[in-house]
């Protein structure tokens, strides 16, 4: 399985480390429909960054220069929390989501831990060798099975995300707490593509721990959060400086952590859009191609995701075909010697491998426009014409 980022995974299994090529001339701006793998950042936020490192200052220094720093790190605090609805003094800033799960989770011991089997691998090799709770054939974790799992094996941490990477689909994360609380465990959420694509609500979820990340939601990359209800659940990965009270050592990146602030605060205000685009872009394409499905159809989805299956046609030429088109898609996993896997959240939901390899993930974000998504559906029809002969050949 892939260690990196999505998005890292798929450009380097695309094209094998080569040059990526040129849009085909006439293919006109590009489009870009991949915000599961990183979100376009805001400007505004891109003005928070750079203003942030116009100005000198520690933000552990005491003096009036340290106190500046100081207060765009509490600032953008209070807005993080805001989105998640968690207190100020529950944020821990991480460089993202990944370390964020990782804080959580290393120290678990596997033999008592349970995870949802469509964990991203920030989770799944954070804690390598838990126990995996299977989810549906819509992606949504089984309820049963995990109250089972716990009675079985008296848990210390049960791991649900909030939402899923790959297809969207939205996880029962209050009633899997409710359950890890009776057995006397612990929940980890990874909110990592929820947060600022739904509402998130630490508190109402009774998440012990949450990981969210600022470039999924229009800020920087290398900056996120563990969202924690009690310190002493915790414990520091790195240690030294005894920044974020004790539990994430290091000088604080204030530049970054300002961006995800006012990224969250713009989040927050409700840019993130409903699911008129996606849903539009599902149904003109079910109506035109025969075997066109949606995998987690039948789930609550973020409102910006969709995975896709044009029968017959791998996802990997899909995103090549679509990329010289201008627009640019994501497929399945890839690990780092480029050999396409199959994705392992589609498995989980008994989704056939020759099925799997064939599933576009599509990700609309806060710039998307219905321009966009007409320019995806039209290429993506021509894509499905001329790829005919190959389905037939299949
Ligand atoms: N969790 C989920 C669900 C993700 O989609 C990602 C990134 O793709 C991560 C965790 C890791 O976050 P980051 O890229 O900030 O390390």
């Amino acid at each position: 399985m892939r260690t990196d980022s999505d998005a890292a995974s798929r450009g380097a299994g695309l094209y094998h480390g080569a040059r990526p090529p040129a849009p085909a001339p006439g293919a006109g701006a590009p489009v870009y429909l991949d915000h599961n793998a990183t979100s376009r950042v805001r400007p505004e936020v891109v003005e928070t960054v750079a203003e942030a490192m116009r100005e000198t200052g520690n933000a552990s220094s005491a003096h009036a220069a340290g106190r500046r720093a100081r207060a765009r790190v509490d600032d953008a605090r209070r807005e993080v929390a805001a989105l998640v609805g968690a207190a100020p003094g529950q944020v821990v800033f991480t460089s993202g989501g990944t370390e964020a799960c990782n804080q959580a989770l290393r120290p678990c011991d596997p033999a008592r831990t349970l995870v949802s089997a469509v964990e991203h691998p920030a989770v799944l090799e954070a804690c390598p060798g838990a126990a995996r709770i299977p989810v549906d054939g819509d992606g949504v974790v089984d309820l049963g099975a995990l109250e089972a799992a716990c009675a079985g094996r008296a848990p210390g941490w049960v791991a649900v995300m909030l939402a899923n990477n790959e297809t969207g689909v939205v996880q029962p994360v209050a009633e899997a707490a409710r359950i890890a609380h009776r057995f006397g465990a612990r929940l980890h959420c990874d909110a990592v593509q929820a947060a600022g694509r739904m509402a998130v609500d630490f508190q109402a979820l009774g998440a012990d721990t949450m990981a969210v990340s600022a470039h999924k939601l229009g800020g920087p990359q290398g900056v996120g959060a563990l969202v924690v209800r009690d310190d002493g659940a915790v414990q520091g990965l790195l240690r030294g400086g005894g920044q974020e009270r004790g539990l994430r050592g290091g000088t604080e990146g204030v530049a970054q952590i300002a961006g995800f602030g006012a990224a969250a605060a713009l989040a927050r205000d409700g840019a993130g859009g409903g699911a008129r685009l996606r849903d539009g872009i599902e149904r003109a394409l079910a109506a035109a191609a025969p075997g066109f499905r949606v995998f987690g159809a039948g789930a609550p989805r973020l409102p910006n995701t969709s995975r896709m299956l044009m029968p017959g046609v791998p996802a990997d030429i899909q995103v090549i075909a679509l990329d010289l088109a201008g627009i640019a898609v994501s497929a399945g996993s890839a690990c780092s010697t480029g050999r396409a896997e199959p994705p392992h959240a589609l498995a989980a939901m008994g989704v056939p491998e020759d099925e799997a390899r064939c599933a576009l993930r599509v990700s609309l974000g806060w710039d998307s426009t219905e321009g966009d998504a007409a320019r995806f559906t039209a290429a993506w029809l021509d894509v499905w014409a001329r790829c005919g002969a190959l389905r037939e050949a299949g």
